[in-house]
């Protein structure tokens, strides 16, 4: 599969069964107006210049309104008060500033919270917000589904309905500031810690598959007239979109995770069926030439343990081997099962020979504690919850709206 420019294209070079053509749900905006949330600079200077044409300005007017909506959370322009207010009105008949509508959140008694979030075209996708000591991660969705079926993960279960623009991508880190109270605005000081240290492109959908709004949404991420996070703060994970790999690091330059998972192309041909089109010795071949890799900014290899699957002793050898001279870091992750999963997770004892080894052989190997077991299980779930909920109530013919 192929996605350019929000048009998704399939080949059979790759060896996977053809995906069929899906078409966007998009539906316009009743407003008619343009969600100024998620425009990239450039895009948002040239159409101030349609509201005054004196390119001088522009500059300033446009760390205004980033300022208001990504660093004080601004949900309309009225509040915006060192803008005068017939700028406003012309802002105000041009722009909205939108974001998802939160319909469920579950908070586990980790603190975890996991969001569900439906889109402006009634589209819903997850978000998860994982406290920890020292930092708060959100992990973030780039597509509405995903089509790359990989026999692990929950979310490949569901297809592809859309990627997400710019604007929904960043949207989910909106709703989660204000869910948090982040917004200094609103009264935090602004030496207080940021709840939203980190951010992981890592919830539903392959970010490289819908690389140009991935882009633009992280700029908005890292420009620190935005919301202002480092591009160290930044994993984007993909499960191997070689041809984009090496643009990610000159483009975006986040920190790269890989959803690996195998040490044989067989093995992975099953788990990550992307592995059929570009696979290990591909992947890690791009890998070995990601821009700005260093001890500083290691490649982190997702390895998901599936008990009698992939969580044997040669395996970690294996892997070891492979990533050779890679500066890297083994995040192992015991297997979340959901209802109808083929896999099992692996033992505690098999789990810590594995990391063992990967550890001796100099490479750190943390054992992903499972957060959030009580509401979640595996991302997708909640999404595939309210869908069926939905088509219950449209079964007994109850009144449903979206
Ligand atoms: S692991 Fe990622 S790429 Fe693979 S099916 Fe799940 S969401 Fe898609």
């Amino acid at each position: 599969m192929q996605i350019s420019q929000g048009k998704i294209m399939s080949n059979n070079e790759s060896g996977m069964p053809l995906i069929p053509h899906v078409k966007p749900i998009e539906k316009l905006r009743t407003s008619g107006k343009i969600n100024i949330v998620g425009m990239p600079r450039k895009v948002l200077a040239s159409e101030l210049l349609t509201i005054t044409p004196k390119p001088k300005s522009i500059k300033m007017r446009e760390t205004q309104i980033w300022n208001w909506i990504y660093q004080k959370g601004a949900k309309s322009f009225d509040i915006m008060t060192n803008i005068s207010k017939e700028y406003r009105e012309n802002l105000k008949r041009k722009f909205s500033i939108e974001r998802p509508t939160l319909t469920k959140k579950q908070i586990s008694c980790d603190g975890t919270r996991k969001y569900l979030l439906r889109l402006h075209d009634g589209n819903e996708i997850e978000a998860v917000y994982i406290p920890e000591k020292n930092r708060g991660t959100l992990c973030i969705s780039s597509q509405v589904g995903c089509t790359l079926n990989c026999s692990f993960c929950f979310t490949g279960t569901q297809k592809l309905v859309r990627n997400l623009k710019s604007e929904d991508i960043i949207g989910q880190i909106l709703v989660v500031r204000d869910d948090l109270n982040e917004w200094p605005y609103n009264g935090m000081p602004k030496d207080r810690k940021r709840q939203i240290s980190n951010i992981v492109m890592m919830g539903m959908g392959e970010p490289l598959y819908n690389y140009d709004s991935v882009r633009d949404a992280l700029h908005i991420v890292m420009d620190n007239e935005g919301i202002a996070l480092s591009k160290k703060r930044i994993t984007l994970s993909t499960s191997g979109v070689v041809p984009e790999i090496e643009k990610t690091g000159h483009e975006i330059g986040c920190l790269l995770a890989i959803s690996f998972h195998a040490t044989t192309d067989e093995v992975r041909n099953n788990l990550v069926p992307i592995n059929r089109k570009w696979n290990i010795e591909k992947l890690l071949n791009a890998l070995r030439s990601y821009p700005s890799l260093s001890n500083s900014q290691r490649i982190t290899f997702e390895y998901v343990m599936l008990k009698d699957v992939n969580d044997s002793d040669l395996d970690a050898k294996r892997l070891v081997k492979l990533i050779a001279g890679i500066p890297a870091k083994i995040n192992l992750i015991p297997f979340n099962p959901w209802p109808g999963s083929p896999y099992q997770r692996s033992t505690k004892k098999r789990i810590n020979s594995f990391a063992k080894i990967v550890n001796r052989a100099g490479y750190a190997s943390p054992i992903r504690s499972p957060r959030g077991e009580d509401i979640m299980a595996a991302c997708g779930q909640l999404k595939s919850e309210s869908i069926k909920l939905k088509k219950n109530l449209f079964e007994d013919k109850k009144i449903f709206k979206t």
